[in-house]
């Protein structure tokens, strides 16, 4: 596994931000059920601190969802890992879809793990942030600024698409784009009750569908923002 981190944490070794600190929230994780040990390499190796606002950078290892500004929010590490384990159940994908980078941890996550990763945001401020980030650390990932319930047509068939947004129901532009036997990762649901779905292109078209667990996520929202 190849990892792009050219930038050293900021105070690495050092008190709430160090790989100390990292290394126990893999201990957790691992505790709690997450066992594909390149995905809790690549939590090892992405300094999630440098994806949340400086005042929150302390509390970057704990496991525990963390707001990015906007009303959106970078998602709990065990649902980051365990999305992404989903993802590589079957051996790695190459092409991956993200819908909703926010502040692109989980992008970081896909690139980290050598997939070659697109991913799509709404609000533009957040994207404009998470594209100097993933720059500055050296990850290589494909983004656009758009309404991603459209997925990103010019670049499909995806062999995964990992949605990171909850809707009343799976978009069919997300389900077309998917390669067959591709797979892909989605919260459905409302406001009030979602539920993780892993869902799999079969060859004759149809799709098998499972019901992993329950989750949180804020809404998938249709137009797009500044
Ligand atoms: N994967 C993100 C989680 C961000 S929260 C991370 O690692 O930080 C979900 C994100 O989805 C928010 O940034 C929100 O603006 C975005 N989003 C919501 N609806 C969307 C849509 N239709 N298209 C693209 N992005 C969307």
């Amino acid at each position: 596994m190849t990892t792009r981190t050219r930038l050293e944490p900021v105070a690495a070794g050092q008190g709430m931000t160090s790989q100390r600190v990292r290394d126990r929230l893999v201990d957790r994780l691992r505790e709690i059920g997450i066992r594909n040990e390149n995905v809790l390499n690549a939590v090892r190796t992405v300094p999630r601190h440098l994806f949340v606002d400086e005042a929150l950078a302390m509390r970057a290892y704990e496991d525990t969802a963390l707001p990015i500004g906007h009303s959106q929010t970078i998602s709990q590490p065990w649902v980051v890992a365990r999305m992404t384990e989903v993802l590589l159940q079957e051996g790695a994908p190459r092409k991956v879809l993200e819908i909703g980078t926010g502040s692109g941890y989980q992008a970081a996550i896909l690139a980290a793990l050598g997939l070659e990763v697109y991913t799509v945001e709404r609000i533009g401020d957040l994207l404009r942030q998470a594209r100097k980030r993933l720059r500055q650390l050296g990850y290589n990932v494909r983004s656009k600024h758009d309404d991603g319930r459209a997925g990103w047509a010019e670049h499909a068939p995806y062999d995964a698409i990992i949605v990171t947004a909850a809707a009343p129901a799976l978009v069919a532009a997300m389900i077309d784009q998917l390669a067959v036997g591709g797979r892909l990762v989605a919260p459905v649901g409302g406001a009030s009750s979602q539920s993780l779905i892993q869902l799999t292109r079969r060859a004759d078209g149809g799709v098998d569908e499972e019901v992993l667990a329950p989750v949180v996520f804020v809404p998938l929202l249709s137009g797009t923002l500044d």
